[in-house]
């Protein structure tokens, strides 16, 4: 497969004489159609709703896209949960799937009345401390520990990660719940990230329905939803297949029916918290080479860096690039694309085959559209970008400012140090 940007070299200059690089640049008509695809393809189950990862794009603008098509809103935090609260979301639209929470973050998810998914057996009695009650529906978070490993190469080490209960405490807990006033209950689990594959949700979804089964029969709780979470990745090299929603859906469905609909337990409703497969592949970075470097390798500097994207600086992630009006052009140079952090690791792609670059021409980094901006920091003293909505009709719309100097010193504005600059 050939990746191709949503944008084109004219539009960017158009934009660029607006706002200038770097900046975030959303696709709208892919976010929509990707929406639309993903209620589609759970249509089947009445309950359905995607509870999108706000900590995968917190923009306002990108979350009231998703809620058109029915979606509610996954939260890690307080911010999380009041930008929610703030766009409308409520009760059981927004999902509070936190760990190690802050008490305050508790109070303030029971306030608006989101459903609170519990990382951990003692959570249980800090929530009831912290709250003063044990919230009427109520979701726990499950880990099986070892290593999950599915068809088509899906691999993961949930026993290594920090999340959830184990099997024996999640029985112990659903008891502890019921008996101290829980009513409806969910369960939550999160096995493997970005997999880049049609199996991983019904492989979590038979574990998860057996599980249930099991846990209803010992608990007699009365189960009302099962959180698949996130992890449906989407594919960052260009030779990937991306994951087919519709058949997802459908593989979920047919395990459904094999393991719930016969044990009665065919009402409950199917949960996703979605970040990556909802609006990574419709977000790309834009950027400029200001900088072209030969020493003992060729370098392209770029004006964007890490605190944009940081995905290949943190895990040496993968992302496309195409060189904006060269996308036809031989790849028969070997570049590592930086950024201008003190940090050798702020490289966008290192001995990556691509045109030859000139300074001026523009870079489209793909698949910024999740876990990109999000995860923007200020080392250095680098301010963050704006981010740009173009939008069906080919026009764009600023949603969120780029940072500036008054931004980045604004928490000393309540000291006399440094005034001129506050
Ligand atoms: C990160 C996260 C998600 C979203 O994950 P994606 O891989 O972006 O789909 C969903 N739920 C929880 C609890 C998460 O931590």
């Amino acid at each position: 497969m050939n990746k191709k940007p949503f944008v084109t070299l004219d539009k960017l200059k158009e934009i660029n004489k607006e706002y200038p690089t770097p900046f975030h640049l959303y696709d709208e008509k892919g976010i929509r159609e990707n929406a639309s695809k993903v209620k589609q393809a759970f249509s089947w189950n009445k309950g359905f709703r995607e509870y999108f990862a706000v900590k995968a794009n917190p923009n306002p603008f990108i979350i009231n896209i998703l809620k058109e098509y029915g979606c509610g809103t996954d939260c890690s935090s307080m911010t999380e949960l009041m930008l929610s609260n703030s766009l409308g979301f409520s009760n059981e639209e927004i999902m509070f799937s936190s760990n190690d929470t802050p008490a305050e973050d508790f109070v303030y998810a029971d306030k608006i009345g989101a459903t609170i998914n519990l990382d951990d057996f003692t959570h249980i009695e800090f929530l009831e401390k912290t709250i003063g009650h044990i919230p009427k529906r109520i979701c726990c978070r499950f880990n099986p520990g070892g290593i999950f490993q599915g068809a088509n190469g899906i691999m993961d080490n949930p026993g290594d990660a920090k999340y959830g209960f184990t099997k024996e405490q999640l029985i112990e807990g659903y008891k502890l719940l019921k008996q101290k006033g829980a009513k409806e209950f969910g369960i939550h689990a999160f096995l493997a990230s970005n997999t880049v594959s049609n199996d991983y949700y019904p492989e979590l979804a038979e574990i998860l329905f057996k599980l249930i089964v099991e846990i209803k029969e010992e608990t007699g709780c009365d189960f009302r939803f099962i959180n698949l979470s996130g992890g449906v990745g989407i594919p960052y090299q260009p030779d990937k297949e991306p994951n087919d929603i519709l058949k997802i859906g459908e593989g979920v469905r047919k395990v459904y029916e094999k393991i719930l609909t016969p044990a009665g337990l065919d009402d409950i409703a199917i949960y996703t918290e979605m970040g990556r497969f909802m609006t990574g592949p419709y977000g790309c970075l834009v950027t400029k080479a200001i900088h072209k470097k030969h020493t003992y390798k060729e370098y392209i500097g770029v004006d964007a860096c890490a605190v944009d994207l940081m995905r290949p600086a943190m895990y040496g992630a993968y992302h496309h690039i195409s060189v904006m009006g060269k996308e036809d052009a031989p790849l028969d140079h070997k570049y590592d694309v930086t950024g201008s952090l003190c940090e050798n690791n702020d490289k966008f792609a290192i001995d990556r085959q691509l045109p030859k670059i000139d300074i001026g021409d523009y870079l489209v980094i793909h698949d910024s559209g999740a876990h990109g901006y999000a995860m923007g920091y200020n080392y250095n003293g680098r301010l963050k970008s704006a981010e740009i909505l173009l939008k069906e009709d080919g026009s764009y719309q600023l949603i969120r400012r780029a940072e500036t100097t008054k931004d980045y010193f604004a928490t000393f504005d309540c000291f006399d140090i440094i005034k001129d600059l506050v």
